[in-house]
């Protein structure tokens, strides 16, 4: 199959999204998606996509939306503002990534109950664009509801998905809880047992989605948890995410061997093992952001420790007492090596996922 007959630069709608992971799944290649706070981390990702070929996701926490437009542009009207800074960031990514040449899929990361209003913001201004555009502003949105009764998380997950539909819009559901704390959502306190979902809850979710649409994807954990913690403290069992293939497909008596199109949260310190195993059966995208924060302060880190004598004062370095310090401590400086810490990395986790130039023919 030729990618680039349906994989474009720019941001990518939910079926051509699918199109890929149904290719990615075959060829046993993985995603890397990467939270976005701004316009430099949205530069470095393009940049990084850009010079290895491959196609990134790129996507917006609830506050990662509202640090965007600035945390205090509304006040405290915290909806709001993570309504706007996720239009202002889509945007700037949809203009960016053409320039860029770079395919995309744009997506919400996690969506509890408390913040459906932010994604019904974003709908909203999404069903205009899409008139607009032909196409959503978002590739897809998550929607976690992880922590309700199970019949809820779907009833729910509906709902959304019958609208999603008609925005051509891929649904990202959680099944089982992902464990540590990311951007506000704590689970870090959460009992074990919560961490592992329940091949027969991928089936019930599979079964009322997959009558409304096949654009889907399942967050089922298994041990996963948001954060690089100890390796001994996490116990990841892909074997869930196979056993829940499995299960589908028999009870439908299908021919495709992983049906379904799972994404692997708190992919950061993760063994490339799990990951290359996870990938196997059936992950199609995989979530890093703590790593990626780390590389981008490391970056940071290391600019100063190398230049240290020149960036404590405005004036006076080992050049001499009077020699102006400017174009050390010059932001695009210190953030270019921030940015260029983040594409070393993802060069070598576009290796692991498999998905090196990808675009290359
Ligand atoms: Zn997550």
């Amino acid at each position: 199959m030729n990618f680039l007959s349906f994989v474009k630069p720019g941001v990518l709608s939910g079926k051509d999204m699918h199109k890929l992971f149904n290719f990615a799944k075959k060829k046993k290649i993985a995603l890397p998606a990467i939270n976005c706070i701004d316009t430099n981390s949205i530069n470095s990702i393009l940049e990084a996509a850009k010079k290895f070929n491959t196609i990134v996701i790129i996507q917006f926490s609830f506050s990662g939306s509202s640090f965007f437009i600035g945390n205090n542009v509304f006040k405290k009207k915290k909806i709001q503002s993570a309504i706007y800074g996720a239009i202002l960031g889509a945007k700037y990514i949809h203009e960016a990534s053409i320039y860029y040449k770079v395919p995309v899929i744009l997506h919400t990361d996690h969506c509890t109950k408390d913040y459906l209003l932010w994604l019904d913001g974003l709908l909203n201004y999404s069903k205009d664009f899409y008139n607009n555009y032909g196409k959503p502003l978002f590739s897809s949105h998550m929607i976690d509801l992880s922590k309700c009764k199970i019949k809820d998380n779907l009833d729910i997950c509906c709902y959304y998905l019958n609208k999603f539909k008609k925005l051509n819009i891929n649904l990202e559901m959680e099944l089982g809880c992902t464990g540590g704390e990311e951007d506000g959502l704590d689970n870090s306190l959460i009992s074990r047992k919560y961490l592992y979902t329940s091949p027969k809850d991928v089936l019930y979710a599979y079964k009322r989605l997959i009558k409304i649409s096949k654009i889907f994807t399942i967050a089922a954990s298994f041990g996963n948890v948001h954060g690089v913690y100890k390796s001994e403290n996490i116990f990841l069992l892909p074997d869930i995410l196979l056993n829940s293939q499995k299960l589908v497909s028999e009870t439908f008596s299908m021919k495709i061997k992983n049906p379904l199109n799972f994404v692997f949260h708190g992919g950061s310190g993760c063994e490339e093992k799990i990951i290359r195993k996870s990938i196997s059966y059936g992950v199609i995208k995989i979530n890093l952001d703590t790593d990626i924060q780390w590389s981008s302060w490391k970056g940071v880190l290391n600019y100063y420790l190398i230049n240290k004598n020149y960036l404590s004062s405005q004036l006076g370095n080992p050049n001499g007492k009077d020699k102006p310090n400017k174009k050390f401590y010059d932001p695009r400086v210190w953030l270019r090596n921030s940015q260029k810490y983040i594409i070393k990395y993802l060069s070598k986790i576009f290796k692991i996922l498999n998905c090196l130039n990808l675009l290359k023919n």
